[in-house]
């Protein structure tokens, strides 16, 4: 350890779990998915009272040990060595592969069509229920604090369908209510408000100012008086005076940087080009301003400017375009992100845990004892009890831990009255059978599950890359140097982290959130890691593999020395400071949406490979945000609404 490591607090014990380079060592792999906290539980067996993954800290998401099985299946090695698997003797009506809101969605529908308590099974690789909508839970000195490890609201850029805002309706959640739980005054009222941190391996000095023109929202700081910022950012800024002119002259200006063109002939252009291109090449600008716009689209896109359409940009809010009179339609080519709809924006809800408690609020409706209430405050500190999840004379049982190796009819495809479905739990290869299974699991994942299916649908599922992605969440004892430094929120377009937020002030029920700089609270940072210049999908395959490589420790170390640099005018010490961090890592992250740079399909009308990808075959039907492109909560239960109907026709009523 070197003195900078012991500044930045490397040495001091936070809470978190520690592995060999953060993966868990597999004992004789591939069939071993060697998971600590579950060594001695066979499957079936009830996990001890004190299982509870939500209050785990170090590496969490797609957590060590939890892919072991499927990158064996990937690698083409797992059944090389497998056995037969041993049948269990278990028999479904319904087995659902995949624990995510679409799987636990899919079985709300199922339920809620086949009547008579059909008999359900979902197993999921992770240790814990949710997929992406996770939760995080952290004990700082007795005080409980909760924070999102994955999806972070009810939120989309399309209004939800009947069906989706059904099963928010039916959960008894209420997104217009926010204003009753989000006190989005009170880190203005601290005068807190957004800002921006130049680093010097990127610019060349280290400097926290106010962000002249934060995105809408930032996380409901106090934007504060534009005039005041514009002149602090060029004194203070470290780019060349003609970029910090070039970057207030995008955000104020007016000049049509495309005159002679119709709107439509504009979007089709923009449609065609990067953002960062539309800024130095039709715009002029000083190539140090793609600089200071490189990172804006990563919470979305997963990409810089380079990789982002200018079409998009404007439809994203991006700056630029205001002389353009591009009207408010969107052109063609235009990617889900981008498109602006009030009404969707006005459908909008954060729980303290994110929607990780729309996971647990369908777990509750199928299985009560598991998530104890009856209400949406009290889920939000309801403390799940997981021994309830799997028991043997329950009709609806969620297996964690257990990775699906195979799905299988039973006879011909057509004419099969089931279906087998391999998994492996604690290193031992089982098998189930059911009269119908649902893959709500990533459809990269199919492709190595079943034969079953033509050559033309697996190439399809494969395309659906995921978009690599960090939520990394950091419990700091107080906040007084967020508070002295005047920041609630932090944008840095050069660091490791893309940025990083204090948590969002929303008390529900027994859950308060902190209001006083003095209380502990919950810090989020996020990354997507990506390769710049490369085309979208291989950003995110590189991305991807980057994470696997990243251990706890790296991150760590970026954390501190991110957090500790920003805030150095507060007087923040990440040695003192920090008390646990969780990092949520999902290389298999937003499901991949098309765009117009890098999917000609998209922008010319051809077929979708998502269409192709989802088509049932025999007693088997695909759900999950992938079988959408679309990476919300909306699509995850509209496409368990799909899937339900390729197995029951229950749209045909
Ligand atoms: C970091 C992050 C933030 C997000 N924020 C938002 C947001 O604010 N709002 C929003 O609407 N959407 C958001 N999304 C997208 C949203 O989370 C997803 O669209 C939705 O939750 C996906 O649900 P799903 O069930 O389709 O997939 P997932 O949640 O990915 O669930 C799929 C499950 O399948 C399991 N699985 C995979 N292979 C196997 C196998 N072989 N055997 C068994 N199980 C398997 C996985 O472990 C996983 O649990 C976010 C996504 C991420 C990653």
């Amino acid at each position: 350890m070197n003195s900078r490591d012991r500044e930045l607090g490397m040495d001091r014990p936070i809470r978190r779990r520690d592995f060999l380079n953060g993966v868990a060592v597999a004992i004789g792999a591939p069939l071993v998915a060697d998971y600590p906290l579950l060594a001695g539980q066979s499957g079936g067996a009830q996990p001890a009272s004190t299982y509870y993954p939500p209050a785990l800290t170090g590496m969490r998401g797609t957590h060590p040990g939890s892919y072991d099985t499927a990158h064996a299946l990937r690698d083409h090695t797992f059944w090389n060595h497998a056995d037969k698997p041993s049948d269990t003797g278990e028999r479904y009506d319904l087995v659902i592969v995949g624990g995510g809101i679409s799987g636990l969605s899919a079985a709300h529908f199922y339920r809620k069509a086949a009547g008579n308590g059909p008999r359900i099974l979902i197993l999921d690789v992770l240790d814990d229920f949710g997929g992406h909508a996770k939760r995080n839970e952290f004990d700082v000195g007795g005080r409980k604090l909760l924070g999102y490890g994955g999806t972070y609201a009810i939120e989309s850029p399309s209004p939800y369908s009947p069906i989706a805002k059904s099963v928010i309706d039916e959960l008894g959640i209420d997104p217009y209510s926010t204003p009753r739980v989000l006190d989005r005054k009170l880190y203005p009222s601290l005068g807190m408000g957004p800002g921006v941190f130049f680093d010097k391996e990127t610019f060349g000095a280290d400097v926290l100012l106010p962000d002249p023109k934060p995105i809408k929202d930032a996380d409901f700081g106090d934007p504060g008086t534009t005039e005041t910022h514009w002149k602090v950012f060029h004194e203070q800024a470290p780019l060349p005076a003609a970029a910090k002119k070039d970057i207030q002259r995008i955000y104020e200006g007016h000049d049509d940087y495309m005159p002679g063109l119709s709107s439509s002939e504009k979007k089709a252009r923009l449609a065609r080009m990067s953002y960062a291109k539309y800024l130095t090449e039709i715009v002029g600008a000083d190539p140090a301003v793609v600089k200071y716009f490189q990172t804006r689209p990563h919470a979305y896109f997963g990409v810089g400017i380079e990789a982002v359409s200018a079409q998009d940009a404007w439809g994203f809010a991006l700056p630029g375009f205001e002389g353009l009179d591009l009207g408010t339609e969107p052109g063609p080519g235009i990617s889900h992100d981008s498109i602006q709809n009030d009404e969707a924006e006005k459908y909008w809800f954060h729980f303290p845990d994110g929607n990780a408690s729309i996971a647990r609020l369908l777990v509750r409706k199928m299985l009560p004892a598991a998530i104890p209430g009856n209400s949406i405050e009290d889920v939000v500190t309801a403390r799940a009890d997981y021994a309830r999840l799997d028991e043997a004379g329950s009709n609806v049982r969620i297996r964690l831990n257990s990775t699906v190796t195979r799905v299988e009819h039973l006879g011909d495809v057509d004419s099969a009255k089931e279906v087998e479905i391999a998994y492996v739990k604690d290193g031992k290869l089982q098998s189930v059978r059911a009269g119908h299974c649902i893959l709500a699991c990533w459809h990269s994942m199919i492709p190595y599950l079943t034969s079953e299916i033509s050559e033309r649908q697996r190439k399809a599922l494969a395309s659906a890359a995921k978009v690599p992605i960090v939520y990394a969440n950091v419990v700091v004892k107080n906040w007084t140097a967020f508070h002295k430094a005047g920041v609630n929120s932090v944008y840095a377009p050069g660091s490791y982290f893309n940025g990083f937020q204090l948590d969002l002030p929303v008390s529900m029920g027994d859950y308060k959130c902190p209001r006083a700089p003095e209380e502990p609270i919950v810090v989020h940072l996020m990354k997507t890691p990506c390769r710049p210049g490369l085309p979208a999908r291989d950003q995110h395959r590189a991305g991807r593999i980057e994470l696997y490589g990243t251990t706890f420790e790296a991150f760590e170390r970026h954390i501190r020395d991110e957090m500790g640099r920003s805030l150095v005018s507060g007087g923040f010490d990440p040695a003192r400071d920090i008390a646990a961090i969780t990092v949520n890592r999902w290389p298999h992250g937003y499901a991949y949406e098309y765009n117009s740079l890098w999917d000609p399909f998209w922008l010319e009308g051809g077929e979708q490979p998502c269409v192709v990808a989802r088509q049932p075959f025999g007693r088997v039907a695909i759900a999950n945000a992938d079988a959408a492109a679309y990476a919300y909560t909306d699509a995850a239960i509209d496409e368990a609404y799909r899937a339900v109907d390729d197995l029951l026709g229950i749209s045909r009523g």
